[in-house]
């Protein structure tokens, strides 16, 4: 009997040899989209991401979402130590994670990848409202699903949101992507400490404990329960998302 026909475009590229990671959640912060100290979306920056990802959707058959930041934009404690409500700021923080988001699945689709931005707060004339079960099958299908507006919750952030729908998509890691010259996880920060060393591996528990600079902790503890990895790795670098996804040892493994 012949095989069914897959629903998945990708069955038809090239197969370079099995991936590390079978499905991911990229996470990248609002500032990677922006120049260095900038407070906006520089368009070859995302373009730039953008190419990085349909390499990796080109070549590997893997799943891929992708949860932004918007600190580029807004950051939900900068309004509140201003005097905002911080619910109320944190609401535009969210909002501007979909401003990324937006910018993102333009550059992505200019790039013939196939995509779906999800929103935790509904705003369905622009983006598909948040449903797990929507998302899986975006995902199965072949679709770079972006997830936008964090958790839908104040008082979180989207390195908790990538935990999070990491456990709910059912991910074998997120890969936490760094913008900022640091390209993983150190013992102090390498760039005020000349003796920092590059951590290779270390655990939830170790994160915790000393306080290391990966996500929050409560992102740390939603991973940490539901044991999904987390790789901290330098983004900008090209290829190195392709390099990771593949298994090559770069950056900090978190376990
Ligand atoms: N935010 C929120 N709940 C969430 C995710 C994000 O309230 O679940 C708000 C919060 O104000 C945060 C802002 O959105 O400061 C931008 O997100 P984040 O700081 O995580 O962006 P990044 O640092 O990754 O650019």
């Amino acid at each position: 009997m012949a095989a069914a026909e897959s629903t998945d475009p990708r069955r038809a590229r090239r197969w370079e040899g099995p991936p590390k990671w079978r499905r991911v959640v990229l996470k990248l912060s609002g500032e990677a989209l922006a120049e260095a100290g900038g407070h906006n979306v520089s368009a070859s920056i995302v373009d730039a991401l953008a190419s990085e990802i349909a390499e990796v959707w080109t070549s590997l058959e893997v799943d891929i979402a992708v949860v932004v930041g918007g600190g580029n934009i807004w950051r939900g404690m900068a309004g509140s130590v201003g005097g905002m409500d911080r619910a109320q700021s944190d609401h535009m923080g969210m909002l501007a994670t979909v401003i990324n988001a937006l910018a993102l699945q333009d550059a992505l689709e200019r790039s013939d990848v196939p995509t779906r931005v999800m929103t935790a707060i509904g705003m369905a004339q622009i983006a598909e409202p948040y449903i797990r079960r929507r998302a899986v099958r975006h995902l199965e299908k072949g679709r770079v699903v972006i997830f936008a507006a964090g958790t839908g919750n104040p008082f979180f952030t989207t390195d908790t949101a990538a935990a999070l729908r990491a456990a709910e998509v059912d991910a074998d890691v997120v890969l936490k992507g760094t913008h900022s010259g640091v390209d993983g996880v150190y013992t102090a920060d390498p760039q005020t400490d000349p003796s920092a060393q590059l951590l290779s591996e270390v655990t939830f528990l170790e994160v915790l404990s000393r306080e290391l600079a990966v996500m929050d902790s409560a992102a740390i503890a939603v991973c940490k329960d539901n044991a999904t990895p987390i790789v901290v790795f330098d983004l900008m670098t090209r290829g190195n998302f392709r390099s990771v996804v593949e298994g090559e040892a770069l950056g900090t493994l978190v376990r």
